[in-house]
């Protein structure tokens, strides 16, 4: 996004928060490679500003969900190694070769039919990573034998090189035992399969709670981006994590309701006395949603305004105390942890996960870094 943009409403990202995050992470897995998950253009918070920064503070792998997010890195300039989570199609598997990205094998069939794709276009290698399933039943087998196949087949071939196997917790944010059944069993398929350099299987709640010598890197994605996966985990870990994330607008117009008078689509608000409310040029083509209804957004000197009426797609109406003028600044969510306005307040006065909220901030808002 260009440096310079025309709108009163701001998500404002600290990079710096997000570097402490990932030196905290690195802390308590001191001998693992950290692999920033950077997919969904960084949880929404701008894939190549994020991996930028990161990359000069030092991490050396990357990881999205796309061919096209990997390209997209590539083209901004990110020379680190980055490693496609999703399955790509079999026949474009050069343009992984020519973009040097590294690619997640599910099965054999596919790499027997990536092998059949591979040109003399680019004279280069690509680094492939095995996906065991260990319960998710996305990607990957949990064959064992299929996966000595796969290793024997990419081994057999000049052009591909095996880097890597690895699998995803589907639980590890909560207190029970499918995370341990999970590694048992990951641990079961690798240790009969040769080990490549890179065994990996920790998702940020693995990263925050799991202590294992097994593996040889960590993928986080939430956590670097300073949210704990859950509560669960957040009162799991010793990892004090800093949120790296603030939303605000400035209100753009007010109105004096008399008793009687309603306000946005459908007059769902009706006044029952005088009072004044404020419109905030930000609506659900923004990320929020309409059941935002009644949330709390917090006024420039800490008074706390309720959502009233219909969320509109560019804009919404809050109820302010008489003094309020149009040009103040209001917080929608703010960079602290525990607060009425954090993002995990916001997050569950809907019903989700600071993950959906993230990914859901429009591409419109512009994202200013600090
Ligand atoms: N690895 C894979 C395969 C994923 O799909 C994800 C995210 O969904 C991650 C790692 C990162 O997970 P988290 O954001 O919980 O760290």
């Amino acid at each position: 996004m260009s440096d310079k943009y025309y709108r009163n409403t701001v998500l404002d990202v600290n990079l710096e928060a997000i570097e402490k995050n990932c030196r905290a992470i690195q802390e308590i897995n001191p001998e693992k490679i950290l692999i920033a998950v950077v997919k969904a253009n960084a949880y929404g918070l701008g894939a190549k500003a994020v991996s930028e920064y990161l990359a000069e503070a030092g991490v050396t792998f990357f990881a999205v969900a796309t061919l096209d997010e990997a390209i997209d890195l590539r083209m901004h300039g990110i020379k680190q190694k980055i490693l496609v989570l999703g399955t790509i199609l079999p026949k474009h598997i050069n343009k992984a070769i020519q973009h040097r990205i590294a690619v997640t094998a599910p099965n054999l069939v596919w790499v027997k039919e990536a092998k059949s794709e591979v040109t003399d276009a680019y004279d280069k290698e690509v680094w492939i990573h095995i996906k065991v399933n260990t319960g998710m039943n996305r990607y990957g087998t949990s064959d064992a034998d299929e996966v000595n196949e796969m290793i024997k087949e990419i081994n057999s071939f000049s052009r591909f090189i095996y880097e890597g196997i690895y699998s995803h917790f589907t639980s590890s944010d909560e207190d029970n035992e499918v995370t341990d059944e999970q590694f048992n069993l990951f641990k079961d398929i690798v240790s009969q399969a040769e080990r490549p350099e890179y065994v990996h299987i920790s998702n940020s709640g693995g990263a925050l709670t799991l202590k294992e010598d097994f593996t040889t890197a960590i993928r986080t994605g939430i956590a670097l981006y300073g949210y704990y996966p859950s509560r669960w985990t957040a009162s799991a870990t010793s990892v004090e994590l800093v949120p790296s994330v603030k939303l605000s607008a400035e209100i753009s117009a007010v109105h004096q309701l008399e008793a009687g008078d309603s306000v946005s689509y459908g007059r769902k608000y009706t006044a029952s006395k005088r009072e004044k409310v404020a419109t905030l040029p930000i609506g659900y083509a923004d990320g929020l949603l309409r059941q935002h209804n009644g949330y709390k957004v917090q006024l420039e000197g800490g008074t706390d305004c309720e959502i009233i009426g219909t969320i509109c797609m560019d804009a919404l109406i809050i109820r302010v105390p008489e003094h309020t003028d149009a040009g103040v600044n209001v917080t929608i969510i703010d960079d602290s942890q525990k607060s009425k306005q954090s993002m995990e307040s916001y997050s569950e006065y809907t019903g989700t996960i600071s993950y959906e909220s993230l990914c859901a901030f429009g591409r419109r808002i512009p994202r200013r870094y600090a």
